[in-house]
């Protein structure tokens, strides 16, 4: 049971439903302390109708959460974040974000690339080639060298719909554990694709992610590891629809580093 969870998005993204006190309600309902919102990054010049919401939903997240967060102060601590992919671009945006004061901090999940003529390259949940989760980890290593992410979000995004743990895999995965050793991050082993439940993916029959053979690697390099809802409905939030998840982590013998200080 974990009492702090700072992977919750809103409505706003457009594949999230419930309204953002829905889900301090329910966070309060299934004993979680802590709570912080980290929506799809709103991007400007920018829109992905359903992944995120658009730039001019910036100022509303802001408020009506910090509202909330007056409103609840007695009972619940709420954070105000966003998820955000590695884009090199939007670094100095991030920055901005985070300098202002208005977002406390960023998790680094990275979903697609998108090039500075914001075209939209690839998905690397459709990663099916060696050369994609090499792609996915070099720009993935990139945004945690920046220090602007306090996580990384399912770092084994690689594996959804890859095929065979290889080579390749095991030395992006030592990739991906090294800098995040190095540069502080926490790792996340993210529920929501165990809330989707295990599927066929090549020969293996089990979630998208998290792998656990990845898991066994971040063990071993000692890295700092806690557990995300990714909450993209306030039912999520409830803990006892991720029993396949606790399981899996315990059984990996992860260390759990569960609360973030800010
Ligand atoms: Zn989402
Ligand atoms: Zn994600």
């Amino acid at each position: 049971m974990i009492k702090e969870n700072y992977h919750t998005h809103t409505y706003r993204c457009g594949h999230a439903i419930g309204t953002d006190e829905e889900y301090i309600i329910e966070a309060l309902a299934s004993g979680i302390t802590e709570l912080g919102f980290s929506d799809h990054i709103f991007l400007p010049d920018h829109s992905q109708v359903g992944i995120r919401g658009d730039f001019e939903l910036l100022d509303d997240y802001i408020s009506s959460l910090k509202a909330l967060r007056e409103k609840y102060k007695d009972r619940i601590k709420i954070h105000i974040g966003f998820e955000a992919e590695a884009m090199p671009h939007y670094f100095s945006y991030y920055k901005s974000l985070l300098d202002k004061g208005d977002i406390e901090y960023l998790i680094l999940g990275n979903h697609c690339e998108i090039d500075k003529n914001n075209e939209l390259h690839f998905f690397f949940s459709h990663a099916t080639k060696a050369k994609d989760i090499i792609r996915y980890t070099n720009s993935l290593v990139k945004g945690i060298k920046t220090g602007l992410f306090r996580i990384v979000a399912h770092p084994d995004y690689f594996m959804s719909s890859y095929f065979k743990w290889n080579a390749t895999c095991i030395s992006c995965a030592k990739r991906i554990c090294k800098a995040a050793k190095k540069y502080g991050v926490v790792l996340e082993f993210n529920f929501g694709a165990v809330r989707r439940g295990k599927r066929l993916i090549g020969e293996e029959y089990r979630f998208a992610y998290p792998y656990n053979k990845f898991w066994e690697i971040a063990k071993k390099y000692k890295c700092k590891v806690m557990i995300g809802l990714d909450a993209h409905s306030p039912n999520d939030i409830s803990t006892l629809n991720n029993d396949g998840g606790y399981e899996m982590f315990k059984e990996l013998g992860l260390e759990l580093s569960q609360k973030m200080t800010f």
